[in-house]
């Protein structure tokens, strides 16, 4: 458990999770930080398998922990009835023996290796067993390695149900230098929605009364700013770069153990953005990695608020949103100059989630600050077009 002292009115923050280990070289770690646990059960996919999974299983077998494992097949894209079973079914080594009268131990810890899916699948799978769990992260490509929701594939649709936290968070710079460009991308796109967030967070505050922690919104900013300011070395694959992401998507992962909820995470980018995945899901298609969804959408969101500040009469409203103005600019910069890929990009589906986004979730931001006061339509409209002007550069 991480606990501190806090300023704000809830005086102290924790978070259920034990220690994290960023740094090269990590997963030679292992057997320390997991001295505790001696029938570990290891869950990798394909991939992750290959570039991790490999290594970190023969460290296990070295020092004996290695208890079983599972080697998810095929593509998944989200966690769903079939990849939970396969994790299941494959706590225990399923060619053994059986003797149906013998005590059969289970394993006392999961460690998943991998980022989404994977994290997310053991995620469940550690409620459903009440067993801990922990990650080997293999990419620095979204905020959800510290959270406590997990997606679900259900009904033709994604939807978040109940998981646990993970009690340690493993990450190697050496693995994680070498993830798919498009994945890294994704993880700083992600980060890019913080800016949109907090500002909502900041709006939510003012307007709408909501608690408000000024430590952990800051931590999450300076986090960003980082990222911002070393992101263009992405393409060399500097691992402070990796470092700067993956700490980022961490101390957010943090934060939103800290105050109970997602703000400090996401705001009205994060929700068009599920709008834009959902489409994607119940078409059928192969949804778009979350952090570059997240990145257009947070660019969208950054227009309403350009529009706002130029619109607004109110001084105290153009004071909050000023501040982020340069952050705004940044991130459209680095957008255009690293090419980052477009997710959606025709005007009816930008719209239609806009549109969707804005009952999916009571929680408000700038879409329910221009809902109540007649502003909604007109700026989903001309924001949209204003985005794609903005993709075409
Ligand atoms: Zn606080
Ligand atoms: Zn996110």
């Amino acid at each position: 458990m991480i606990t501190f002292r806090c300023s704000c009115e809830r005086k102290e923050h924790s978070a259920p999770i034990e220690s994290y280990e960023i740094s090269s070289g990590a997963i030679y770690k292992i057997p320390e930080i997991l001295k505790n646990y001696n029938r570990i059960y290891m869950v990798a996919d394909e991939n992750t398998y290959r570039v991790a999974g490999e290594k970190v299983e023969e460290i296990l077998r070295e020092c004996g922990k290695l208890f079983s494992k599972c080697v998810l097949k095929g593509e998944c894209v989200l966690p769903n009835a079939e990849t939970l079973g396969n994790i299941l079914m494959y706590a225990h080594d399923i060619s053994a023996k059986s003797d149906i009268f013998a005590y059969s131990p289970m394993p006392d810890f999961i460690l998943a290796v991998g980022s989404g899916t994977v994290n997310d699948s053991c995620r469940l799978a550690s409620y459903r067993l009440g067993l801990p769990y922990g990650i080997v992260g293999t990419a620095p490509s979204m905020d959800g390695y510290a959270s406590a929701g997990s997606p679900f594939l259900h009904d033709g649709t994604k939807t978040t149900i109940q998981g646990t936290t993970p009690k340690y968070i493993i990450a190697d710079l050496d693995i994680m230098k070498d993830a798919p460009y498009d994945m890294m991308l994704a993880g700083i796109g992600d980060m890019f929605g913080k800016y949109t967030g907090i500002l909502d967070w900041e709006l939510a505050r003012d307007y709408s009364g909501e608690y408000f922690c000024d430590k952990i919104a800051k931590d999450v900013i300076d986090a960003t700013n980082k990222c911002l300011e070393n992101g263009y070395k992405l393409t060399e694959r500097d691992p402070e770069c990796v470092k700067n992401v993956m700490e980022g998507l961490l101390v957010t992962g943090l934060g939103m153990a800290y105050t109970g909820n997602s703000r400090p995470a996401s705001g009205a980018e994060h929700i068009v953005a599920h709008a834009w995945e959902l489409f994607d899901v119940e078409r059928g298609n192969h949804p778009h990695l979350h952090g570059l969804e997240v990145c257009e959408a947070t660019r969208l969101i950054a227009i309403m608020y350009k529009m706002l500040l130029e619109e607004t009469e109110d001084a105290h409203l153009k004071e909050l949103i000023e501040k982020y103005i340069p952050y705004f600019d940044a991130v459209e910069e680095f957008c255009i100059k690293m090419k980052m890929p477009p997710t959606v990009t025709d005007r009816e589906t930008i719209l239609a989630g806009i549109h969707r986004a804005l009952p999916m979730r009571d929680r408000y931001t700038i879409l329910f600050y221009l809902r109540d006061r007649g502003m909604f339509e007109d700026y989903a409209q001309r924001a949209t077009d204003k985005l794609l002007e903005a993709l075409k550069a």
